[in-house]
């Protein structure tokens, strides 16, 4: 099947990217691997956004809440398929893109639907897979036993049961708040020496800080996993150092559970594999700020694919708001009308404005 563009994935960002190509006129196809908003859809759907509502409205359309506070998951959720109904969006849904190629005119994308492959041809590609695809592991004895899990599913599982969480970042402080509260045992392992409050969400940072201080939730900084039992894990020093007595020798946790959130990594190597530039020493994919195009020609980033690896770099849905628009106008030549009415909805956002700990 040919087109002139093909889309690849469908959360927030490449919901809106569609918006834009769509709303423009453009012939294209649009590839998600899973539901929209998998990535969201993947949490545990009560978890709390840290952006307030409006960064995180699409297409000029508003979320609306019953307390103006921010949305949990399974609220956005709902918005976003609104949002597809709204604007009528065609989405090959379950159809994950498995391989991609150059053409003498542009790519050649493959998908397996339900075991069979198929193969579309486009001038352009847009790659808005997010920076969440593959959990970065750890490489230790005991990872893939059972109890062990690299995303948080949600707390009553841990009911009554030794947790060790291990991380530092908003989505571990989360993990092991929600499931204290839930009445598990939790323990907190990070490499770092202390939690870091310009990494993390203040929230959560102030409640971590003094539950972790008073030792209802026992924290073993600047240590790593090394390896996993059925019952322990055992900590080593992690390179970060800063603790010294423990330093020296490793440290047996008892676990019934083990939480791995050490975070993930987007897509980089299709990137890689089609000969886009990267810069030097990073994951970070080059690209052309004002039209989102990588260095092939004709092939875009949108969204949190962006940052290729996201240990090293951050995007926030409130930040790739202009993404799609500036894709749209690269390929047709021509700005189109901002999307919505409202004023107050076109997102006079910055990275400078938000990129701070909280967006
Ligand atoms: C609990 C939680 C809270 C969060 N809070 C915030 C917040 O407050 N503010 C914020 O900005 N962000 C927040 N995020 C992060 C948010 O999920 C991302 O910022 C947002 O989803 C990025 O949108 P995106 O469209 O760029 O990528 P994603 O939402 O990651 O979408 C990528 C899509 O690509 C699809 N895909 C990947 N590979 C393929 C393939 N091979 N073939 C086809 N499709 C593919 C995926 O299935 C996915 O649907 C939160 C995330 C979680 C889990």
């Amino acid at each position: 099947m040919e087109t002139d563009v093909i889309l690849i994935g469908a959360g927030p960002i490449g919901l809106e990217t569609a918006c834009a190509l769509k709303h423009a006129g453009v012939d294209y196809i649009h590839l998600e691997a899973g539901q929209i908003g998998q990535t969201i859809y993947d949490w545990p759907r009560h978890a709390r956004f840290f952006s307030s509502p409006e960064r995180v409205a699409i297409a000029g359309i508003p979320v609306q809440t019953h307390d103006q506070e921010q949305l949990i998951g399974e609220v956005y959720l709902a918005y976003l398929r609104s949002v597809v109904e709204i604007y009528d969006l065609d989405i090959h849904l379950y159809e994950p893109v498995t391989a991609i190629e150059r053409s003498d005119t542009g790519f050649v994308v493959t998908s397996n639907k339900r075991g069979t492959a198929r193969n579309y041809r486009s001038r352009y590609l847009v790659l808005a897979t997010g920076d969440m695809n593959t959990p970065n592991r750890l490489g230790i004895p005991g990872e893939e036993l059972p109890h062990v899990s690299h995303r948080f599913d949600e707390p009553h599982r841990y009911f009554r049961q030794k947790l060790l969480v291990v991380g530092g970042r908003n989505s571990a402080l989360e993990a092991a708040l929600r499931c204290f509260r839930a009445g598990a045992y939790v323990s907190l392992s990070y490499r770092r020496p202390y939690l870091d409050s310009s990494r993390t969400n203040s929230r959560l940072h102030l409640e971590l800080s003094i539950l972790t201080r008073k030792n209802y939730i026992p924290f073993y900084p600047s240590t790593v996993p090394v390896a996993v039992g059925p019952e322990h894990v055992d900590l080593g020093p992690s390179r970060y150092g800063g603790a010294s007595k423990r330093e020296t020798g490793l440290i047996r946790v008892d676990a019934d559970f083990v939480l791995l959130l050490t975070g993930f990594q987007g897509q980089v190597e299709w990137l890689k594999n089609l000969g886009a530039g990267f810069h030097p020493e990073s994951e970070i994919p080059k690209i052309n700020e004002a039209t989102m195009e990588t260095s092939v020609p004709g092939l875009f980033v949108a969204g949190t694919a962006v940052s290729g690896n996201q240990q090293s770099y951050k995007v926030f849905v409130a930040t790739a708001h202009e993404h799609g628009p500036k894709i749209v106008r690269a390929i047709t030549g021509t700005s189109h009308a901002p999307f919505g009415t409202v004023p107050s909805r076109r997102y006079p956002f910055t990275i400078q404005d938000i990129a701070s700990k909280d967006s």
